[in-house]
């Protein structure tokens, strides 16, 4: 059996069509529930379970299917595991083996909150990972705004970056005083631009073409 609609496979990198292994005859299933919706009427669903196999590569993964009914029609969506990493594809990749420890887990976190769709988390973890690299610099400096200053100042960060980071700073401040939270794009934008200044401070040295006069 064929999954009714393609989803996305880690290895082939994009939406692929998923035949169903194992019993084809057998399904399994919760029972059909019935829920009240915002409208006062009942919407049919059930959970569907089954494990499958990608037809661009054979990769296995297991598959939560909610299935629904919506305006006489059933319908599909899909939880895998492991999870889609659709979205984590959308970071751009930077060598994460010359950080600290304590950075390394920090980054990873924030990667993973974003990856979850947990933005406040998200837009809170980037703040902390900009005060977090100041501490590992022993950047002088009571607030954060001195901190970044002071980065800027060593010749550790350009101008720009500076500029960045006091973005982020700020975006961390509102969400973590106001309860705002910030757009994904927005997110993503200041995940991708930490990572650049990641790979400034910890990548750069570790370059074959560097050298300390
Ligand atoms: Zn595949």
């Amino acid at each position: 059996m064929r999954l009714q609609e393609k989803i996305y496979c880690n290895t082939c990198r994009t939406k692929t069509n998923h035949l169903t292994i194992g019993d084809n005859n057998t399904l399994y299933r919760h029972a059909v529930q019935r829920k009240r919706t915002n409208e006062n009427q009942f919407k049919e669903m059930e959970d569907i379970y089954h494990i499958t196999k990608c037809d661009g590569c054979d990769s296995v993964k297991f598959v939560q299917e909610f299935h629904y009914k919506k305006n006489d029609e059933w319908k599909s969506s899909y939880h895998t595991y492991p999870h889609s990493a659709e979205r984590l594809f959308e970071i751009q990749n930077i060598s994460f083996k010359n950080l600290p420890n304590n950075l390394f887990i920090l980054v990873a976190e924030v990667h993973a909150a974003y990856w979850e769709k947990l933005y406040t988390l998200c837009s809170i973890g980037l703040r902390m990972i900009v005060e977090a690299i100041c501490n590992d610099k022993s950047i002088e400096g009571n607030r954060l705004i001195d901190k970044i200053n002071n980065l800027k100042e060593h010749g550790i960060i350009t101008y720009v970056q500076a500029n960045i980071l006091h973005q982020i700073r700020l975006m961390g401040n509102k969400t973590a005083h106001e309860t705002i939270v910030h757009k994904e794009d927005l997110l993503l934008e200041g995940i991708n631009v930490i990572n650049s200044v990641l790979f400034t401070i910890y990548g750069l040295e570790k370059t074959k073409m560097y050298f300390d006069d």
